[in-house]
């Protein structure tokens, strides 16, 4: 997706919702964007610049919310798009954020430990003026991580000469954390599969799932699923995968793989019986796996105009960012597939930072039983408004997303 393609898609939604024209330019461009040079000390002790980029997208609903990546190709172009989704995900899921994103143009394999803290403190440092609690708060992304976070606040904190935790998001536990967020939209994803199940009278026992990326959203996804009684039958990373028609053992099989086995040799059929053997399915195929629910949970434009035709299962269920092309989308509209768009299925996430920020900020603590389930609550409700509006607009569930996040924004919008 392009920002014209992002932009489109907000000025026609706008459109459909009859806001006047200043309205929607105010949710179809940036707010801000801050473009920095980054100097970096490197172990050798010359200086190397790093470009980075912040893009504050709207803040309507609240302070900025957004990831910071640390990619080769990161840029402004891809960086405003990301920043104008976040702010419709946090509106569909009606939490008091709006919406950005950052990040840097670089490799992080390329520099040592120290070189990667040096340049998170310059990245704090270039940033304090626009970020903050109640301005802008951070969170990991690609290659970014809970240590990367602790370096970010604890500079930033420097620079300001107070503690503000809140600042960020994503830190771990004992750094002002919470424990939820690491599951959280693996979690948030088996909460809309669940909430879609009751919702069209499957059985989880009679209702199979197939599963493209074993990373942290992929794992947790098939943990919970299989812990809410779902028949998981096949899961495939980059390199293999297992697929099993009465459905795989979640713990064995994640036990073998954590041994050192690739998930193809993560058969455990022998431990429960006489059984047929697991079958091996690569990571393109199990997206054509005969299934009730396909869950992407990888990378991006996995299923295009190439593989559309091919896809049996009637439900997607979008865990990655953008894992469906527009051109396949319409060919799958066309073969009567549901697709459970990104914006409100991998929504989980971001809606753990807001739980972190609440504690950070506003001392509202919760158990780790309270935010699993006050997760599970949000996000079931964030798919039954999605289903009612798509019901009463005759619109698909990605379009109706979009006319829930847009009118909560404009909503919003002061003068
Ligand atoms: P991750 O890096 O932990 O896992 C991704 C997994 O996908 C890896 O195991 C990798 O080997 C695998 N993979 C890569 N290319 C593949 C391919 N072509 N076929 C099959 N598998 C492939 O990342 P993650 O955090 O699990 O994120 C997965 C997706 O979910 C990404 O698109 C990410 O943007 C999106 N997402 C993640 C979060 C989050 O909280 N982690 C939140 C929102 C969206």
């Amino acid at each position: 997706m392009n920002y014209k393609e992002v932009r489109d898609m907000i000025v026609a939604t706008g459109k459909k919702l009859k806001l006047d024209d200043s309205t929607i330019e105010r949710i179809a461009e940036p707010e801000r964007i801050i473009e920095l040079n980054l100097p970096v000390k490197m172990d050798n002790g010359k200086t190397r610049i790093f470009q980075a980029v912040r893009v504050q997208h709207n803040n309507a609903k609240g302070p900025y919310k957004g990831g910071l990546r640390y990619h080769e190709e990161v840029n402004t172009e891809e960086v405003k798009v990301l920043a104008a989704l976040m702010s419709l995900k946090t509106a569909l899921i009606n939490i008091p954020f709006g919406g950005g994103k950052g990040g840097i143009s670089v490799k992080p394999k390329d520099l040592s430990k120290t070189e990667l803290k040096r340049l998170t403190e310059s990245l704090a440092r270039g940033l304090a003026d626009v970020i903050g609690e109640r301005k802008d708060v951070p969170a990991p992304d690609v290659n970014t991580t809970p240590q990367i976070m602790k370096w970010f606040r604890k500079e930033y904190e420097k620079v300001v000469g107070k503690s503000e935790p809140g600042v960020i998001t994503g830190k771990a536990f004992n750094d002002g954390g919470i424990k939820v967020r690491d599951e959280a939209t693996g979690l948030g994803g088996a909460a809309v599969i669940q909430e879609l199940a009751r919702v069209l009278n499957k059985k989880p026992k009679e209702t199979t799932v197939a599963i493209q990326g074993f990373g942290n959203v992929g794992n947790h996804l098939a943990h919970h699923l299989y812990h809410m009684g779902f028949k998981v039958i096949a899961i495939a990373d980059i390199d293999s995968g297992i697929m099993h028609e009465d459905g795989l053992d979640y713990h064995e099989t994640y036990k073998k793989m954590k041994s050192g086995n690739k998930l193809s040799e993560c058969c455990v059929c022998d431990i429960h019986g006489p059984s047929k053997d697991c079958l091996n399915v690569g990571p393109k195929e199990v997206l054509e796996a005969e299934c009730d629910i396909l869950v992407p949970a990888a990378i991006g434009d996995q299923i295009t105009k190439n593989n559309a035709g091919k896809i049996k299962s009637k439900i997607i269920v979008e865990l990655a960012n953008h894992p469906v092309t527009d051109e396949a989308e319409k060919i799958l509209e066309k073969k009567g597939v549901m697709i459970v768009p990104d914006i409100l299925a991998n929504a989980g996430g971001v809606l753990a930072s807001y739980f972190e920020w609440q504690e950070n900020v506003e001392g509202v603590k919760m158990s780790y039983e309270e935010g699993q389930a006050a997760l599970i609550k949000r996000m079931k409700n964030a798919l039954k408004d999605v289903l009612k509006t798509a019901k009463i607009e005759k619109t698909s569930l990605r379009e109706a997303s979009y006319i829930i996040s847009i009118s909560r924004i404009a909503k919003a919008l002061k003068i």
